[in-house]
């Protein structure tokens, strides 16, 4: 029996999901697989997986539930633990690098990665009784596969006797791939349908789409803070630096509750600020236009706010702001409590965002993509969006990609808009034009549609799924994407052509080889496996170990901090922080020599080795300009590497040594050969001085995946050497395609 304290089961029954608990429990007792629809903040993550504990579901085996964000594995596990008042030895979460599981572990948050894992040695996946595949409107790569896969175990454990349920959720209609896909599911499963007290969001457009969209954000918070009544604002941005960089603007020109006294009396810099910004509003509502615009009309969208036009001509006049703050349309002496949200945010203060503002102050939440539909912030009357997303683009066929900010889908504006109808009515304010709006798409396409999947491809042929082309995706993926994919990985040695194919008449379908299954293993992409199957055979692998999990952890370098408005100063501060810490890491662990060789990645042993030479402290991270939370995952993943890789190959023994020592020039020359293994199509050469045509560029290189120059990221140790022949790690879009994690190569 479940205890909830009163205030917790006061706030469930508020949830709409509660009101469907009999229908939902009954159509899965009577169903393999169910689906369930309900608009974000419904209930569906945190209780569902309580309506299957309560049901008994969790007694003889576990309950699985699968999240595409690990942000939203932690936070839920640790909410759902909490709601039921268990221990989160009982409600665990595991995601790749960490977990809290226990023999006792009823309830378990995973990501989709990590169950696919587990189905890779278990695929009847017999520890569980039902699993739960949450945010299936995301269309996650992992998520569709698993459904895949699901759909197939389904009624295999069914004929054992043995039955594993299948509940999918997914926050849109959107769902006619998984439910009216024969291939999928021959019957196709019952839908339930949550209806969620959805309040009116009045959306509003700009009349134009701003070219510098962060200060137009920066903008629209401004005035609706000061002219608007109470109620939080969520902002959509595109990436943690352009979060914190406006979380620090908005605390510089309003108080928060601590210094709200204090900031009434002083005249200080930040009221000379508000003067300017007061100026850019009224030049800014030149931007806006005040009739609706009769193309919208039949969405019920407007153009922009008639009645915030009202107010800010309200404010038209200065000194009526300065002089008395106590306005009726003013509230810019008001306090507010900003909140940054992004993925790689510690779960603590990711928590704060659920608690109420402090009394008296407005809180505003700056987020990315997360809060669209993984966490529901409560509180929320206001939404800014910038209508922007960072997404990863690949080439198809190199598998180059690239971050690159661009337009989000019409679906997602929509979800995003919602976010602000939860408790009341609300209002959205797009930071671009309807005309802008009408050019989206529709639905952003499935991962699997846009990504390479040689992961994919290897993980299925060792499940012994040969014919990747049958089977039963909800989306199949581009025939040519696997055929790249099949090319790259038998380029790397793990799939190889077979004489005789089994079915003569059938396209020829690479098969597994011993190192593609030991590849497998390793809960890395293959090009990384590749590098560490080759570390094994020259005795290099504790190198190896450590480059492979500092270049599949993000970030590890700490961003800069101190003052920042528009992105490029930001980006710029960045870039010399990276130096500084590049700096001092040179002291701290040795090897001149390699450097010249190893480029970044010898950068990236350096931070590795040192650190953990120092015993990987908080201290010594935050001394060296390195980020703790990558430290300790890289020290996970170190770890997880050597277990698997003495499990794969019972003679490397391997073992993480505190004191490793740099590589010898030899094994530097070693390292880049096995880095070259792996990244072989990962090449640029410098483009001659005389050659490039746009002169702004003091030199550029050319790769061999771009038609596009690409450039030596400025953190890059090798930014001045510059060497002919580079190989780099990945391409990210800022200001410029740079390559990230440079190293020099001499032509063959
Ligand atoms: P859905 O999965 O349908 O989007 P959730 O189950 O995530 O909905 O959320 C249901 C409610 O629980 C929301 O109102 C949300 O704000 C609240 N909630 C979720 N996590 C927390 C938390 N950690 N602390 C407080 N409230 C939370
Ligand atoms: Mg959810």
């Amino acid at each position: 029996p479940v205890e909830r304290r009163p205030d917790i089961q006061e706030s469930r029954l508020q949830l709409p999901i509660l009101a469907e608990e009999q229908v939902l429990m009954e159509a899965i007792k009577d169903n393999p697989v169910v689906v369930v629809c309900g608009e974000t903040g419904s209930g569906k993550t945190t209780q569902i997986p309580q309506f299957l504990y309560e049901a008994g579901y969790g007694r003889d085996a576990m309950i699985g539930i699968t999240e595409p964000r690990r942000v939203a594995a932690v936070s839920m596990s640790q909410r759902v633990a909490e709601e039921m008042n268990l221990s989160q030895r009982t409600v665990s979460y595991q995601i790749r690098y960490e977990g809290n599981v226990t023999p006792e572990t009823k309830v378990k948050f995973m990501t989709d990665g990590v169950l696919l894992k587990e189905m890779q040695k278990d695929l009847l996946l017999s520890k569980y009784s039902v699993l739960v595949i949450d945010e299936a409107h995301e269309r996650s790569v992992y998520t569709d596969i698993l459904i895949g896969l699901l759909s197939r175990v389904v009624p295999l454990r069914t004929k054992k006797g043995n039955p594993l349920k299948l509940v999918i959720m997914s926050a849109t209609l959107r769902i006619e791939d998984f439910t009216h896909n024969q291939r999928l599911f021959k019957i196709s499963p019952p839908v339930i349908k949550v209806n969620a007290r959805q309040f009116p969001v009045t959306v509003h457009f700009n009349k134009q789409t701003p070219g510098e969209y962060l200060q137009e954000a920066y903008k629209k918070v401004c005035k609706i803070h000061r002219m608007l009544p109470a109620g939080g604002i969520l902002v959509f941005l595109t990436g943690q630096a352009e979060v914190h960089a406006l979380c620090r603007k908005l605390q510089r020109s309003f108080p928060s509750v601590g210094d709200a006294k204090v900031k009434k009396t002083a005249e200080s810099k930040e009221t000379k600020k508000s003067k300017k910004e007061q100026k850019l509003l009224k030049i800014d509502l030149d931007n806006y236009t005040i009739e609706g615009d009769e193309d919208q009309a039949d969405d019920g969208i407007l153009e922009d706010d008639i009645d915030l036009e009202a107010h800010i001509v309200g404010v038209d006049d200065e000194d009526d702001m300065d002089d008395n703050g106590d306005m009726p349309t003013s509230d810019a002496d008001l306090p507010i409590h900003v909140l940054p949200l992004y993925s790689l945010l510690p779960p603590d203060r990711q928590q704060r965002v659920f608690l109420p503002p402090p009394a008296g102050s407005r809180l505003v939440v700056v987020a990315t993509n997360v809060a669209e539909t993984s966490l529901t912030i409560p509180h929320i009357k206001y939404v800014v969006d910038t209508g922007k997303v960072k997404k990863r683009f690949y080439d198809k066929v190199t598998g180059a990609s690239a971050f690159q900010v661009t337009w989000v889908s019409k679906a997602s504006a929509d979800q995003r808009a919602g976010r602000a109808g939860r408790t009341e009515p609300g209002h959205c304010y797009r930071l671009y034009s309807s005309a802008v709006f009408s050019d989206f798409q529709t639905f952003s396409p499935p991962e699997i549609a846009r990504r390479p999947v040689e992961d994919l491809v290897l993980q299925m042929k060792d499940m012994s799924i040969d014919k990747v082309v049958n089977f039963p995706f909800p989306t199949p993926p581009d025939v040519e994407a696997v055929h790249a994919a099949e090319q790259l990985l038998v380029q790397l040695g793990a799939l190889q052509h077979t004489a005789k194919p089994k079915d003569p008449k059938a396209a020829p379908s690479p098969v597994i080889t011993p190192l593609g299954r030991a590849m497998a293993r390793f809960p890395v992409s293959p090009r990384f496996s590749k590098m560490l199957a080759l570390g094994e055979q020259h005795g290099l692998l504790p190198y190896v170990i450590s480059i492979v999990a500092a270049l599949t952890v993000q970030e590890i370098f700490l961003s800069g901090g101190g003052p920042a408005g528009r992105a490029e100063e930001q980006q710029e501060q960045q870039e010399q922080h990276a130096h500084s810490s590049i700096a001092q890491l040179k002291n701290t662990w040795a090897g001149q020599g390699q450097s010249l060789l190893l480029g970044d990645i010898m950068v990236l042993l350096r931070a590795v080795g040192a650190c953990e030479f120092a015993g990987c402290t908080n201290k010594f991270c935050e001394d060296n300009g390195l980020r703790y939370k990558a430290m300790t995952e890289i020290r996970s993943l170190r770890t997880l590497l050597t277990n698997a890789i003495n499990t794969v190959c019972p003679g490397a023994k391997v073992h993480i040594d505190p004191n490793m020592r740099p590589p010898t020039e030899l094994q530097a020359k070693l390292l880049r050969q096995i880095m070259l293994s792996g990244l072989g199509d990962r090449i640029a050469r410098r483009v001659p001085t005389d050659q490039i045509s746009d002169k702004s560029h003091k030199f550029a290189y050319q790769s061999t995946s771009m038609e596009e120059y690409v450039f030596i990221h400025p953190s890059s140790v090798l930014t001045k050497t510059r060497p002919e022949y580079v190989i780099f790690h990945e391409i990210i879009e800022a200001r410029k395609p740079y390559m990230h994690c440079v190293a020099a190569v001499e032509p063959e």
